[in-house]
This record gives structure tokens, sequence and C-alpha cells, in this order.
């Protein structure tokens, strides 16, 4: 079961009563600068719609979303420069253990810097 709440941060961007500085957007998606950067490019990509995780997103979502969402991912590693430049790193917390903050499905996209080893001590 994935209960969204619709009160999350990112619901509240999608809806316009936050600001956000938008990267780019599509029919079903928004990515848009992380608030608080942990590398030179740090970029959340978000589906439109209600889904809290990614084995959410992939349950549930039509055809079109997740292929919006995927080629959106793509296009904005190509876009800055990270593609053919030095790489980069997707990452996509779902749930406690992996303490995502916002329950509102997002891929990061990092790179602009090394970034180390996939995981650090918990
Ligand atoms: P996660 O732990 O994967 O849920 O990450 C949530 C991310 O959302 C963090 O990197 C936060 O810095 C970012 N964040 C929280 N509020 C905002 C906001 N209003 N605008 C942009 N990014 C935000």
């Amino acid at each position: 079961m994935h209960s969204y709440d619709d009160q999350n941060i990112f619901a509240k961007i999608l809806r316009g009563e936050i600001p956000n500085k938008t990267v780019t957007e599509t029919e079903h998606t928004l990515a848009f600068e992380d608030i608080a950067p942990q590398a030179p490019t740090h970029v959340l990509v978000i589906p439109k719609g209600a889904y809290v995780t990614y084995d959410h997103f992939a349950a549930e979502a039509s055809d079109a979303e997740i292929a919006d969402f995927t080629r959106t991912v793509g296009r904005i590693c190509n876009e800055a420069g990270l593609a053919a430049g030095n790489g980069y790193r997707l990452i996509s917390n779902a749930g406690e253990d992996a303490v995502q903050e916002v329950p509102h499905f997002h891929v990061h996209i990092v790179g602009g810097r090394p970034l180390g080893r996939i995981l650090g001590k918990a």
C-alpha cells in the first residue's frame, strides 16, 4: 500500500504553492534545483502524478509517464554536461532505511565533483 500525503513539500511545489528553481518541465515531469545542493549539480526530478516511491511509480504510473520521466532524467544528464563529462549519480531514496525525507517519488541527479563510493556508513 502506498498512501500519498498531498501536503508533502513536492506536492506543494507542483501546485505552485511554494517556489522552485525549475530546470525543465514536461507534460508529466518537473525537474528543479535541490534547495540544499550536495554537489555542483544537484537536480531533483519528480513525476507530476501522486507516487510515493520508485516501486509505486513503476507499478502504477502509465507507460507515458514512465517514458517521459526516464527520458527527462537522461536529457538533464546530457544538458548539464554530466553525461559527456565526468559522469553522475542517480539516487532515489524510499522509506525509513533510506531516510526518504519527502514522500513524493523523486530522483536526485548529482554530479560535478568526485562522488566517492555509493554508500556511506549508517
Ligand atoms: P530525500 O531524502 O531523498 O527525500 O531528499 C529530499 C530532498 O529534497 C533533499 O535533498 C532536500 O534538500 C530537498 N528539498 C527539500 N525541500 C525542498 C524545496 N523546497 N526545494 C527544493 N528541494 C527541496
